[in-house]
């Protein structure tokens, strides 16, 4: 189908802020000036931390500041299914493998740190033999699923890269070459919720025809692992525009954290959609 798509697609973990009035705001202007669709999805697969009453104020911030969207919004709780099928073809595939390390073991593992700062898992379980982890798997031992980057990245070819037209945290812009394995094995099924982010994602926005995702430059170099996973299942490659997170009074990003100032509350004591766009510009 023909045409250009692009997606705000908030967890709904707590209220939206400013941070997010701008990612949504700036993801408008950008379908726009694209003649492009724009659409909301709402990213509540964690169903321990996201509330349906956060993701119902979402879309009723989301409204106040001005959007509009195709219906029905796209909840990814309510399709579950799909993430196991995308995971049992991985599993198929030899990618992945179960890890039973628990968090207390892997917070004092040794290493060197992947992008977001955590240490990169040093293999463990990956190294397990075929006995052992069915006597664990048996003995009914939780246990996440990790892929097995180095086998993953083979299996993805060669040369892999992605097209940035925003800037990555150390300017990166234009054609951007992936390197994956700064990640290491990543979970792709949490022992607590059967799939991820990383899943979810490269999968939804391949269903729903994304063409250009726009989001927080946080997200940037996990860009490599959707890389990875939509060269592996086949998906198309969008392009990415990445852009700027908004800092609170003390610079710090903004996050979902009681001390920041909710759009709710800003609406309360008399913020304006008006103001807010005037603020970013939009
Ligand atoms: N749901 C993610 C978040 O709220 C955004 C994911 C994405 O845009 O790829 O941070």
């Amino acid at each position: 189908m023909a045409g250009s798509f692009f997606r705000f697609a908030p967890s709904p973990n707590g209220r939206l802020h400013l941070g997010h009035a701008y990612s949504a705001l700036f993801t408008a202007q950008q379908a726009k000036d694209h003649g492009a669709q724009f659409l909301v999805r709402i990213e509540d697969i964690d169903r321990a931390r996201c509330k349906p009453e956060f993701a119902e104020q979402a879309l009723a911030d989301l409204e106040w500041l001005g959007l509009d969207w195709p219906q029905p919004v796209r909840h990814q709780s309510r399709h579950m299914h799909d993430y196991t099928v995308i995971i049992d073809r991985l599993e198929r595939l030899g990618l992945l493998y179960p890890c039973f390390c628990t968090r207390a073991k892997l917070s004092k593992a040794p290493g060197p740190k992947d992008p977001d700062g955590t240490t990169v898992y040093p293999g463990y379980c990956r190294l397990m033999t075929k006995m052992e982890r069915n006597r664990r798997m048996t003995a009914g031992e939780p246990y996440a699923l990790r892929l097995d980057m180095a086998k993953a990245i083979v299996a993805a070819g060669p040369d892999l890269s992605f097209y940035e037209s925003g800037c990555g945290p150390d300017g990166e812009t234009g054609i951007v070459t992936c390197t994956p394995q700064a990640w290491g094995d990543v979970v792709l099924a949490r022992k607590d919720i059967a799939t991820s982010y990383h899943i979810a994602v490269v999968h939804d926005d391949a269903i729903q025809q994304i063409t250009h995702i726009t989001r927080g430059i946080d997200l940037f170099h996990a860009t490599a692992i959707h890389r990875v996973l939509q060269s592996i299942l086949e998906l198309p490659a969008p392009a990415y525009i990445h852009h700027r997170l908004i800092p609170d009074d003390t610079g710090r990003k903004l996050s979902k954290s009681a001390r920041d100032r909710s759009l709710a509350a800003l609406r309360e004591d008399g913020v304006t959609p008006e103001m807010i766009r005037e603020q970013f510009g939009f």
